[in-house]
């Protein structure tokens, strides 16, 4: 179990900013499910609770997701589950149970990157950007290819849309960790697909999406689906760890392209 020797709840957010420069051994407390994990000694743990980070809030058709909201919060809140017919929310359902979920922050999941983020691949698939306390506002994509950096998750920003997106994983057992996630969005300008825990973190298969786009209402679904992943299997590396082998990953991404198009696409194929 990690151990904290100070605890501080700073008022603003220039004052957690200093707290976290001061030493590399304070630490950000989210809602401390991973952290409860090791068995770090810190020195002071900062908690983000009086920054007013704990809401889901809209302007102008954006989302804005605060950084300490938990994941059940965003599971369950109903701008969420109208946003892209659902596509964060959904995501977010098969990570452990509702008492981990009440607890886990959104914040604490999107900073620390996992490869295995149930998150991520709809965050990414749906153009969300975050703002950070030193780095700014950026996109989430370029936040995902920077090398780790100290700093404080502040939102997460959702654009307005106005298309629709699914999300899928495959697991070997409930509870398990994904061993292949992904999310599509889809409106009729654009089509973003995005896989993760490949066991790589989430990435977006920029030509998979493309390919479905131009050819959507012309190919029959499986076939869009098993073009896609051929094309987000040149464009993404997959690999194996304990949950799975890179051979298998590659041929259950069929699977996975095919449960996440099948619904977006299958009406216009008028089943
Ligand atoms: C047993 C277990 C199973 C899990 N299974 C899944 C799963 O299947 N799918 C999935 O997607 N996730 C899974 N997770 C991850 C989980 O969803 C959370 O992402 C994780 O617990 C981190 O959230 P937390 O609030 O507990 O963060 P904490 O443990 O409090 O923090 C994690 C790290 O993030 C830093 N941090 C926290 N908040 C911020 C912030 N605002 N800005 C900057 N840094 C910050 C902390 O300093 C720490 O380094 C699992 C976690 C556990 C422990």
């Amino acid at each position: 179990m990690f151990s904290f020797q100070d605890y501080a709840a700073p008022a603003t957010v220039e004052e957690a900013l200093a707290l976290l420069d001061k030493s590399r051994k304070n630490r950000i407390l989210g809602g401390t499910a991973w952290l409860r994990m090791s068995n770090l000694k810190l020195h002071t743990g900062i908690d983000l609770k009086n920054l007013g980070l704990n809401s889901i809030y809209e302007q102008d058709g954006a989302l804005q997701i605060g950084a300490c909201c938990t994941l059940r919060q965003a599971e369950t809140d109903p701008l969420l589950c109208g946003y892209c017919g659902g596509l964060v929310a959904d995501g977010i359902f098969n990570i452990v149970g509702v008492q981990f979920r009440a607890v886990a922050q959104v914040g604490a999941s999107v900073f620390a990157r996992y490869g295995f983020s149930d998150l991520l691949p709809s965050l990414l698939a749906c153009g969300a950007s975050v703002r950070l306390a030193k780095a700014g506002m950026m996109p989430l994509e370029d936040f995902l290819n920077r090398p780790f950096f100290r700093d404080i998750l502040l939102e997460i920003l959702l654009p307005a849309q106005n298309g629709i997106g699914r999300s899928a994983c495959l697991r070997n057992s409930a509870g398990d960790f994904a061993l292949l996630n992904g999310a599509v969005y889809l409106d009729h300008a654009d089509c973003r697909i995005a896989v993760g825990a490949r066991p790589q973190c989430a990435a977006l298969a920029r030509n998979a999406g493309e390919f479905v786009l131009q050819n959507r209402g012309s190919l029959p679904v499986d076939v869009l689906a098993e073009r896609a992943v051929l094309l987000a299997s040149e464009e993404l590396k997959f690999g194996s760890n304990m949950r799975g082998s890179e051979d298998y990953r590659r041929e259950m991404c069929n699977v996975l392209m095919r449960r996440m198009l099948r619904p977006l696409l299958g009406k216009e194929e008028g089943h």
